[in-house]
C-alpha cells in the first residue's frame, strides 16, 4: 500500500514513527555511561544478594512499587488472568499472525487462531485460563479482542515485513552476573537494533506512567543491545492517538535513577520487610485493598483525571 492509499490515522502513524531525514543514533558512549551509573548506584543493593535469591525488576513491579508501596505488596502474587486482561494477550497475538499472513483474513477469523494457538501454547501464560473459558465467555473475549484488533488494523498502517515488526519480544539483562535482572517484555517493536521503535498498544487512555514504562524498555534494550533506541510510542487505541518520546541520554537516566529507587524499595519491602507506604492514584481503582483503605477510598471518591 503507498502511503497515498494511507487513511488519517495511519498517516499519523507514519508521520509520528517514522525515521526523519539525517536523523542521527546516539553516541554508543551514552550506552557505556548509563551502564556505569546503574551499576555504581546498585552495587551496595548487590552486595546484599546472593545468586540464589536474586532480585527481578521489571516493568510491573516497578509501576507498582512507585504507583503505592502498600499496593505493591497485596499484589504480590495474585496475579490471575481474567477477560479484561487476557485481550490485550489475544490482540498481540492476532497481530504476529497477521504480519506474517499471507493473503487476506477477516480479524474475526485471526482472533479466533489467535485464541486457540494461546490455548495450545505450553510456556507460562493464558492457555490453561483460555481452556476453561465457558462458551460464552469465549465468545465475550472473542468480541473484545476483534474490536481491539480491528482498531489496531484501521489505525497502523500494514506492517511490512522490511520494517521488522515483532510482537511480544521479551528481553533481559543481568545485572551483577545474576544477581539483579531487569526485564521486558514489549508489545511492538519495528526496526532493528540502534534505530528501534518501541511501541506499547493501550486499549484505553494514556496515563501519565506509561512514559515510564517505556523509558525502563528503552533502558533494558540499550543495555541488552548496547545501542539504544530510536523512539518510544504508547499508542491508545480507544482514541487513535499515540505519546511519542524521543530517546535521549536523559531519557535513559531517567530510567536509570526509576531502577534505582525501584530495586532498593523493592528490596527493603520485600527481603527487610519495611513497612509500605500507601500513596493513592490511578491505581486505586485496580488495587485489591481498595475497598479498605482509607486513603485510597477518599480519592477515589473525589474523583480524578490522568490523561
Ligand atoms: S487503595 Fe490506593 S492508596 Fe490504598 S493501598 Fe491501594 S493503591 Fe495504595
Amino acid at each position: 500500500m503507498s502511503n497515498q492509499e494511507l487513511n488519517p490515522m495511519q498517516q499519523q502513524v507514519v508521520d509520528v514513527l517514522g525515521k526523519p531525514a539525517g536523523w542521527v543514533p546516539l553516541p554508543l558512549t551514552v550506552v557505556t555511561a548509563v551502564r556505569d551509573q546503574l551499576e555504581t548506584a546498585l552495587a551496595p543493593l548487590a552486595a546484599k544478594l546472593s545468586p540464589d535469591q536474586p532480585l527481578y525488576v521489571s516493568k510491573g513491579s516497578l509501576n507498582t512499587v512507585h504507583g503505592c508501596e502498600a499496593h505493591f505488596m497485596a499484589s504480590l502474587d495474585s496475579f490471575e488472568w481474567t477477560i479484561s486482561n487476557v485481550r490485550g494477550t489475544v490482540m498481540h497475538k492476532a497481530v504476529e499472525l497477521a504480519i506474517n499472513w499471507r493473503g487476506h483474513i477477516e480479524p474475526a477469523d485471526l482472533v479466533e487462531e489467535a485464541l486457540t494457538r494461546l490455548e495450545d501454547e505450553q510456556s507460562r501464560g493464558p492457555s490453561e485460563f483460555i481452556a476453561q473459558l465457558s462458551s460464552g465467555e469465549r465468545a465475550q473475549l472473542r468480541s473484545y479482542a476483534v474490536d481491539l484488533y480491528t482498531k489496531f488494523e484501521e489505525s497502523f498502517p500494514p506492517l511490512k515485513a522490511s520494517w521488522r515488526p515483532v510482537t511480544e519480544s521479551s528481553a533481559r539483562v543481568e545485572l551483577f552476573g545474576g544477581l539483579i535482572f531487569l526485564s521486558t517484555r514489549v508489545d511492538l517493536t519495528l526496526g532493528g537494533p540502534g534505530s528501534k521503535v518501541i511501541i506499547d498498544l493501550k486499549s484505553g487512555r494514556i496515563y501519565s506512567n506509561h512514559r515510564e514504562d517505556l523509558r525502563f524498555y528503552a533502558l533494558v534494550e540499550s543495555l541488552r543491545s548496547g545501542q539504544p533506541p530510536r523512539r518510544l510510542a504508547t499508542y491508545s487505541l480507544e482514541s487513535a492517538r499515540a505519546d511519542v518520546e524521543e530517546v535521549s541520554e536523559g531519557v535513559l537516566q531517567s530510567a536509570v535513577r526509576r531502577v534505582i529507587d525501584g530495586a532498593n524499595a523493592i528490596y527493603e519491602l520485600t527481603r527487610e520487610s519495611r513497612e509500605p507506604q500507601l500513596n493513592a492514584g490511578a491505581q486505586c481503582r485496580w488495587c485489591p485493598l481498595k475497598n479498605n483503605c482509607e486513603t485510597g477510598k477518599q480519592f477515589l471518591e473525589r474523583g480524578f483525571e490522568d490523561d
